[in-house]
This record gives structure tokens, C-alpha cells and sequence, in this order.
């Protein structure tokens, strides 16, 4: 646990998605302090752990957008009131102390009056490859994420997977790695069409290598030096040698609620129930985003924005009563100096 007990704060965003970002820039806005605390390395949720590279056309204003850009624009809203992120913390426990909550993660704990619950799917972790032969390669030349990818450039790289990500990352690795590999057991991909026409069409014009019906059998490295890797055809057995130097397995995601469901909220198929005030049955606790539900619900970037600003004006206003819920307009706020009344 750390050593200092941390400040209360107004508000504690469960998930850095594009939810919770927002939610922690509205609450800037409101004049309310928060914080987010994300189970993952890097903050974007969903948009930075499954398809940063891919263009987004549905967000209010921009015509398309790369996920990864809007959760750096995101950030970029959030960062004018320098509120703390606190990343590779899962929450596990929620505890009541005197008169506000505590949430708790395996190395902290989170002083909060209230609670705002942007956790979308889930704590979600890369599926690991079956083989233990790649167990301890996982970070010496097995890479489960590719947070930059140009740290493929001029690389000889093999993709493990049939699904969108694998399809997505041999589609854009081509141009920066030097040779690009796909191998999957069977050779019904999962990935959308116009993707797979793609990378089959690379493959036919020699730019990638598709390799389906294979699977891996074993890692070659010298020290702590990836240098190949041998898979197998699942039918024959036959094997095959592949000199690489980093391997991607794009096996999805398993995603875990995991303590959020047992706090005595409304849950329902591992989503939580809210009303119109994203209020989730317990007081001082909202939800807003991919986790919640409700009739009409839709799961998108969207919809998760307008919750957010619904769950934070909720917020301030349970915590500081004299604080209005509306909002007004950012437009004629004084916290952007722009007040002209
Ligand atoms: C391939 C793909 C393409 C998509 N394309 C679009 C699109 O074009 N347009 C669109 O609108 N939507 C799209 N979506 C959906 C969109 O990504 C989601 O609606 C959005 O990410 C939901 O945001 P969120 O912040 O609610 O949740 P998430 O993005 O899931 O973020 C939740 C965060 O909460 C954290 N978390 C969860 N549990 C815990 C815990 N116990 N402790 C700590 N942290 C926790 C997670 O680590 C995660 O970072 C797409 C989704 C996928 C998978």
C-alpha cells in the first residue's frame, strides 16, 4: 500500500477510456477535483488497447478521426486542469470510511466522495498464446500490444491471429516492417471483409505472407534475442522455419468485471443499470459509458460522452447541493475566462 494516505477527491473515474476522459474533463469544468484509475498501462480504453490505428467517422466534428488521436485530443481537454491518472491499478474493493468511499486496487487506495464508473467492458487482458514454448519470449520479441509501431520499422514480424486486430496490424505494419507474416489455424478469419481482401491481396502480390492452417510450435532466440519461430500445419504436422524478429499474437482480449458487479448495483449481464441520471442504485456511485445500460442504450463513443456529462453534473451536485446540476454553457464560463456577464 503506499505510505501517504491520499487526499479525498470530489470524484474517482473508474476506466480511461473515452468515457472516463471526458468525464474527467467535465469535472474540471465543473469546478469539482478528480481522477481517473485504469487497470491498463495507457489511458484510451478500448480505442488505444484494440484498434489505435483505426480511423473512427462517427464522432461529433471530426469527418474521421484515428483512435489514437482523439484519445490524445481527449487527454489534451483533460490536461487544463492537471488531474491525476493512475494507470496499472485494478480496482478490487470498495470500502466505506467515515462519511466518504475508498476504492481500492492491489498497491493503493483512493480516498473519493464519489464514484463515477466508466469501465466499459471491463479490466481486459491480451489472450496469452497456448504454447508454453512462448511464455518467457513475452516481452523479449513477443509483443501482445503494439502501443508504437514504429518500433516494427524495418522489422521481419510474424502475426498470430484470424480476427480483426491481426488482420488491422498486418494491414498497417506492411508499409514499416520489412516482412510481414499472418498465421492462423484455420482460414476462416473473423476480421472484416474489405480487411482480408487486403492482406489477401498483399499476399498474392508477394507483400505479406499468409500462412493459414498453421500454428506455432516453438521459439528460436539466441540469449535474450528472438530470431525465429516454427509453426505447424495442423493437419499434416509438417513443420516450417520462420526467421523473424518480433512475433504479435493478436489473440483478442479476455475482459473482466471482476468486484464492480458485487457493490450492491443494479447489474444485469455483467452491465450496470442506471436512469436517466446514470444513477446506479447506490448513492454517490454513477456509471456512464460502455458499462452502463438502460432501454435505447447504445454502445458507442457518442452515447459515452453525453453520459459522462450527465454522471459528473449529477455528481456535483450530490456532493456540493448548492451546486446547480445544469451546467450551463462552456461557451460563457468563467473557469475558460470567457464569462461576459
Ligand atoms: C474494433 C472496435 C472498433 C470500434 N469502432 C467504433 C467507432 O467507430 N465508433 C464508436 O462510437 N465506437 C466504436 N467502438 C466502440 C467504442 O470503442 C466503445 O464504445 C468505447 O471505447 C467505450 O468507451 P468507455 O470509456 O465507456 O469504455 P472503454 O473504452 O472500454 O474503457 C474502459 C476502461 O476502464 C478500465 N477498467 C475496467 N475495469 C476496471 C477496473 N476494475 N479497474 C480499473 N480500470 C478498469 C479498462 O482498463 C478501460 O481502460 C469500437 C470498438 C471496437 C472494439
Amino acid at each position: 500500500m503506499g505510505n501517504e494516505p491520499r487526499q479525498t477527491t470530489d470524484i474517482t473515474i473508474i476506466g480511461g477510456g473515452p468515457t472516463g476522459l471526458f468525464a474527467l474533463f467535465y469535472a474540471g469544468m465543473r469546478g469539482a477535483n478528480a481522477q481517473i484509475v485504469d487497470a491498463l498501462p495507457q489511458l484510451g480504453g478500448q480505442l488505444t488497447a484494440l484498434y489505435p490505428e483505426k480511423y473512427i467517422f462517427d464522432v461529433a466534428g471530426f469527418p474521421k478521426i484515428l483512435a489514437k488521436d482523439l484519445v490524445k485530443a481527449l487527454v489534451e481537454q483533460t490536461s487544463q486542469f492537471g488531474f491525476p491518472s493512475f494507470l496499472n491499478q485494478n480496482v478490487a474493493a470498495l470500502e466505506i470510511e467515515g462519511d466518504h468511499l475508498v476504492l481500492v486496487t492491489e498497491t493503493d487506495r483512493f480516498p473519493t466522495r464519489s464514484i463515477i464508473i466508466a469501465a466499459g467492458i471491463g479490466a481486459f487482458s491480451p489472450r496469452k498464446l497456448p504454447q508454453a514454448c512462448a511464455d518467457s519470449w513475452y516481452g523479449k520479441g513477443i509483443h501482445d500490444r503494439v502501443s508504437d509501431p514504429a518500433e516494427f520499422e524495418g522489422k521481419r514480424i510474424v502475426i498470430i491471429g484470424g480476427g480483426d486486430s491481426a488482420f488491422d496490424w498486418a494491414q498497417q505494419l506492411r508499409g514499416r516492417a520489412s516482412e510481414v507474416t499472418l498465421v492462423h489455424r484455420s482460414d476462416r478469419y473473423r476480421a472484416h471483409a474489405s480487411t482480408v481482401a487486403d492482406v489477401q491481396q498483399a499476399a498474392s502480390s508477394g507483400k505479406t505472407s499468409l500462412l493459414p492452417f498453421h500454428e506455432l510450435h516453438d521459439v528460436r532466440g539466441e540469449g535474450d534475442k528472438l530470431t525465429g519461430i516454427t509453426v505447424r500445419e495442423v493437419k499434416s504436422k509438417e513443420t516450417r522455419e520462420i526467421e523473424c524478429d518480433a512475433v504479435l499474437p493478436m489473440l483478442g482480449f479476455h475482459s473482466d468485471m471482476g468486484a464492480l458487479t458485487s457493490w450492491g448495483l443494479r447489474v444485469e449481464n455483467d452491465e450496470i443499470v442506471v436512469n436517466s441520471q446514470m444513477e446506479t442504485g447506490r448513492e454517490g456511485i454513477y456509471a456512464a459509458g460502455d458499462v452502463t445500460m438502460y432501454p435505447g442504450k447504445l454502445k458507442l463513443i457518442a452515447t459515452g460522452f453525453g453520459e459522462a456529462a450527465t454522471a459528473v453534473n449529477q455528481a456535483v451536485h450530490w456532493i456540493y447541493p448548492d451546486k446547480k446540476v445544469n451546467p450551463g454553457h462552456s461557451s460563457n464560463m468563467a473557469v475558460f475566462g470567457q464569462k461576459d456577464d
